[in-house]
């Protein structure tokens, strides 16, 4: 008896867990852009559904790749010499940046379209 009840509590946390990470993932997947600036100029605007792989040439010739995968971007590879932006958690929310200040670059979440209408009024 003991041993059921300890494998039903745990059994039903992982349905839950099961749950909300099917929710999340499929409420992560309405539009959302993964748009990368360099020098405040927006340079590319990425779809954050589709898996990617982005080399971006940033200022004083500091090349960083990013990488889209699973509704999620991250910094992997980077030309710069601190490092900060591939150490950054990767990003995945409207509104979260990676920023690699050596190479003048920013790596932002929005909303798709949100950042259209940015661009008009640039
Ligand atoms: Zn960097």
């Amino acid at each position: 008896m003991m041993k059921k009840i300890d494998w039903i509590i745990p059994g039903a946390a992982i349905a839950a867990a099961l749950v909300w990470f099917t929710v999340q993932n499929f409420t992560a997947k309405e539009g959302k852009m993964v748009v990368v600036s360099i020098d405040g100029a927006v340079s590319g605007t990425f779809d954050l559904e589709k898996d990617d792989e982005i080399e971006i040439e940033g200022a004083y010739g500091i090349v960083d790749k990013l990488v889209i995968k699973d509704g999620k971007a991250n910094m992997v590879e980077a030309g710069c010499p601190d490092k900060v932006c591939v150490n950054m958690p990767e990003i995945s929310e409207v509104g979260e940046t990676i920023v690699c200040l050596p190479g003048r670059i920013v790596v932002e979440i929005t909303d798709g379209k949100e950042s259209e209408y940015d661009s008009i009024a640039d």
